[in-house]
């Protein structure tokens, strides 16, 4: 039997003891704060945003929303960025990215104050995270590996493969997975666009995360019987529905379903947990900050 793994039991259990760190931390004084910024008119990264928010409200965290037109310029938001450093109410800030073309997104990241960086982007912490001395693992990766943790799937001694080497997903993963560390220590290949026979890679893989943002690029072929297969992906699709498009994954689910020991589905895999994950990192910005112990999931 395949198991399913499912991303939203995981991270509601996640988001529940958040919700107690937050209450100690609101008992001792400190409301932890999320600055979301929004320069863009784009239709998906208003509804991140606002499910962050959303969230945060959930959890008792309290959020921040400031948004600028997209055609502002570029030293509008460099000056909302430098605001929300010196602000004492909020603990991280988050830019939802991307930003428009005139705006340096390199610049924008390194602007924000490293110990409110709670997206993990900042040079400093990439830095950190690469030295085996994460202050904030980005959230995808992070929620990753809870999801692993989470269904003890082993990964000592594995063999994983990420597809995909962005900032944001396959490269801080795949950064995580060598660590030594738990839910490390796996023995770990990035696969990408220029890689020369994908299959021949996951076809051998214990763990396969798929991070690439190419529908069902992954079918069930290309997979070990009984891997775990982990699909970061979401991918609009056109479709027969109301919308006139339905959300699929980097991998064939059916196809791969049939061939793997345990796999996350699209949605209600991974996404639920990258969300639950930026309520961790700013509990625990909030938490360091004021140098008040809690105890994180
Ligand atoms: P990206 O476009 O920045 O990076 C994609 C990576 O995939 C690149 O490194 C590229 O080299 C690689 N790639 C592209 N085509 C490939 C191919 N044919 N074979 C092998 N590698 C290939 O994307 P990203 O931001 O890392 O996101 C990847 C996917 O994950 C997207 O579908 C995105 O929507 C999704 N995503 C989901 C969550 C979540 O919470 N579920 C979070 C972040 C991203």
């Amino acid at each position: 039997m395949t198991e399913i793994i499912d991303g939203n039991a995981v991270a509601s259990e996640i988001r529940s003891e958040i919700s107690g760190c937050v209450e100690t931390l609101t008992e001792a004084g400190v409301t932890p704060g999320l600055a979301t910024v929004l320069m863009s008119d784009d239709p998906a990264s208003e509804t991140y945003v606002s499910m962050k928010q959303q969230d945060c409200e959930e959890v008792g965290i309290n959020g921040i929303h400031v948004e600028i037109e997209p055609d502002a310029p570029s030293e509008e938001l460099f000056e909302t960025i430098d605001r929300l450093n010196d602000d004492p109410e909020v603990h991280g800030i988050l830019v939802q990215l991307p930003v428009p073309d005139h705006v340096d997104k390199r610049a924008v990241i390194r602007a924000i104050d490293p110990a409110k960086d709670v997206d993990g982007f900042h040079p400093e912490n990439v830095g950190r995270l690469v030295a085996g001395d994460a202050r904030f693992k980005p959230c995808t990766p992070h929620g990753v590996q809870k999801l692993l943790e989470a269904y003890e799937i082993d990964t000592e001694g594995a063999d994983a493969v990420v597809v995909g080497r962005s900032d944001i997903v396959g490269k801080p993963l795949a950064n995580l997975l060598i660590q030594k560390a738990p839910q490390g220590n796996a023995t770990t290949t990035v696969c990408h666009s220029r890689t020369d026979d994908l299959a021949a890679k996951t076809s051998t893989a214990d763990i396969v995360i798929a991070a690439a943002g190419v529908p069902e690029l992954i079918d069930g072929s290309m997979l070990k019987e009984g891997a775990t297969v982990i699909d970061v992906g979401v991918n609009r699709v056109d479709a027969d529905t109301d919308k006139g498009y339905k959300l699929v994954g980097d991998v064939d689910y059916e196809s791969a379903k049939s061939v793997a020991g345990a796999i996350t589905p699209v949605p209600g895999g991974v996404g639920p947990m990258t969300r639950a994950m930026l309520l961790y990192n700013t509990v625990a910005a909030a938490s360091d900050h004021h140098d008040i112990e809690i105890e994180l999931p």
